[in-house]
């Protein structure tokens, strides 16, 4: 029943070119008189303008006309059509190449775009990834300044915008890439932050970046959450671990941002931590039994906010690991510890 693809396809091209040529025709017959003294202009030859659209790609016949002479010209001809069509590629398919090739690779983005629609011959690989890139970097320009604080208005103007239901909620985290030609601790490694911002309704987006390359961040981050509907009397909640560069991150973007210590965060070191300790001697070890049972009072007061007898319970785990002739095992758990206390 209905059309196959290759028959969809090809209705689809040929719809195009009959519309395109209909529309050339009629809009080179606007442009064959002179606008000011309605004499015709003369041709002086034509060349081919090739378009491309998500229905194919178009070799259009553009005429070179020679301007009328009844007002001053910089030049002596002109091509109507190279003129309106001073991008060679629609916006429509820019958009799509964007758009998928931002999801998965150049290659596979290609092959999804000519299965679906006619344009066999109109992209390849290289194509798509300028094109992306190029999009990116108008993204990009199309960004305000950087600031330091973003934070606008004062107290009374926020009391007076209408009452945000719920919070926003970002989760934010970061992940070093290196290079497997990485040959010193400072170069060939690169952090990337990564995060999603999520309403109430469930709606969410995300962003990435990387943070020593990025020359505005925060710009970043707070244009997607005010795209997102952010209100400056809105609660904004930033759920992460406790590296710098994420925690840094939401100062200064709205003036009822919270960060909160991503609990899951914690919970992976605890449990790094209880799988050392378990290899720190057989079953019914003295250490390793001592261990494990500060670690599980350590979780107990942060999971109550005591945060002031979970710091006590990690300094007497420290002495304890702090042996006379340590063991490697016990000196890493206790590097662990000392991070998980930082
Ligand atoms: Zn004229």
């Amino acid at each position: 029943m209905g059309l196959t693809l290759a028959e969809a396809k090809a209705i689809l091209a040929g719809t195009q070119k009959t519309m395109v040529d209909r529309q050339i025709t009629d809009y080179l017959k606007q442009q064959a008189c002179c606008p000011h003294c309605g004499r015709r202009r003369l041709r002086k030859g034509h060349h081919i303008l090739v378009y491309r659209k998500p229905f194919g790609k178009l070799r259009l016949r553009s005429l070179r006309l020679y301007h009328c002479v009844c007002q001053p010209q910089s030049t002596r001809t002109f091509s109507p059509l190279a003129h309106l069509l001073s991008e060679r590629t629609a916006p429509e398919l820019l958009y799509l190449e964007s758009k998928f090739a931002s999801l998965m690779s150049y290659g596979l983005s290609v092959q999804l775009l000519q299965e679906v629609l006619p344009i066999e011959d109109a992209i390849n690989a290289a194509t798509v990834r300028n094109h992306a890139h190029a999009v990116g970097q108008r993204i990009d320009a199309e960004l305000g300044d950087e600031q330091v604080f973003f934070i606008d208005g004062s107290e009374r103007d926020w009391e007076q915008l209408p009452r945000p239901d719920t919070p926003l909620m970002v989760g934010l985290d970061g992940g070093y890439i290196h290079s497997c030609a990485q040959r010193s601790r400072k170069h060939g490694w690169f952090e990337v932050i990564g995060g999603k911002s999520v309403t109430d309704n469930g709606a969410f987006k995300r962003f990435a970046f990387v943070n020593n390359y990025d020359e505005k961040p925060k710009r970043r981050v707070f244009e997607l959450l005010k795209s997102q509907g952010m209100q400056s009397n809105q609660q904004v909640t930033f759920l992460s671990d406790g590296g710098d560069t994420v925690r840094d991150l939401q100062l200064y973007l709205n003036p009822n941002a919270q960060y909160l210590l991503d609990w899951f965060h914690l919970t992976m070191r605890l449990t790094v931590m209880r799988q050392m300790a378990k290899g720190l001697g057989a079953a019914g070890t003295e250490l390793r039994e001592i261990a494990l049972k500060e670690l599980e009072r350590m979780e107990w007061f942060l999971w109550h906010g005591n945060v002031f007898r979970a710091l006590e319970t990690m300094d007497d785990l420290a002495m304890d690991l702090n042996t006379e002739e340590p063991t490697v095992k016990e000196v890493t758990l206790l590097k662990k510890l000392e991070e998980f206390e930082t």
